[in-house]
């Protein structure tokens, strides 16, 4: 029951994710921004798909939302704390739920800061990860409507999952978090590495989505906001992690 998990890349650099739970043969677009390619990609897959999972209320997030219902009849499962803001809403799902697909099993992560309602959704047996706009492969959501505190707090839980966790982030960002982050943390060896494994595949037209949550913690500036090493990169060594934090995040948003 490990799920099959598609991305579709659409718009200048979203990732809509088509998942595939093999026992019942449920299918779910997580975060549909739009309709075309979403429904193209399932009927080239012969995939029938009976649910939207979305991870906030943002339309290059839900975009798609009631035209892919109205042509499928599919369940529109999204953040109870932002139930007024999904469209079509059918399920709400909160922090500690679990959602059944089919056989497999999302855990629901209540991770504000992005927004005020985000949620990520973890398949642990599928090592999957679906979070949105909160964790990027080397960077993180802008904060729009929580706090800085929120944020991190966020950031800090999805850092305790398995080291192994893929991360289905919902944007091609990782080359311009690279070179951000290279500018805040440049002796990390393992950002370095990083740094030449995305020029290569960005090079190349390859995806950087996902990243494992391994590669992340030693290099997304966004999780090592406690780490000496960038605390020292940044002249705030013994900062309290949220101050670090906003550095980091105030830097990126003027960089
Ligand atoms: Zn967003
Ligand atoms: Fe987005």
């Amino acid at each position: 029951m490990t799920l099959d998990i598609r991305q579709i890349p659409v718009l200048n650099d979203n990732y809509i994710y088509l998942v595939r739970e093999p026992e019942s043969g449920n299918v779910a677009v997580v975060d549909p921004a739009v309709v075309g390619p979403v429904v193209d990609e399932a009927s080239k897959l012969g995939w029938a798909i009976t649910h939207i999972l979305n991870t906030h209320h943002h339309s290059d997030h839900t975009g798609g939302n009631l035209e892919i219902r109205e042509k499928t009849g599919c369940t529109i499962v999204g953040p109870g704390p932002d139930k007024d803001r999904i469209p079509g809403i059918d399920i709400q799902v909160n922090d500690g739920d679990i959602f059944a697909f089919g056989a497999a099993e999302a855990k629901v992560f209540f991770v504000p800061g992005h927004t005020r309602g985000h949620i990520a959704f973890w398949f642990a047996n599928s090592d999957a990860l679906f979070c949105g706009d909160t964790l990027f492969s080397i960077g993180c959501g802008r904060v729009f409507e929580g706090t800085m505190d929120q944020m991190w707090t966020s950031l800090s839980r999805l850092r305790d999952l398995p080291s192994e966790t893929r991360i289905y982030c919902a944007h091609e960002y990782t080359q311009s978090n690279v070179q951000f982050a290279v500018s805040v943390d440049p002796k990390n060896m393992a950002l370095r590495n990083r740094e030449a494994e995305v020029k290569r595949k960005r090079a190349n037209g390859e995806s950087t989505v996902p990243s494992r949550l391994g590669e992340e913690l030693a290099a997304n500036p966004f999780l090592r906001a406690d780490q000496p090493d960038l605390q020292k990169a940044l002249s705030m060594v013994g900062a309290d992690p949220v101050a670090v934090f906003t550095e980091v995040r105030g830097r990126k948003d003027a960089f």
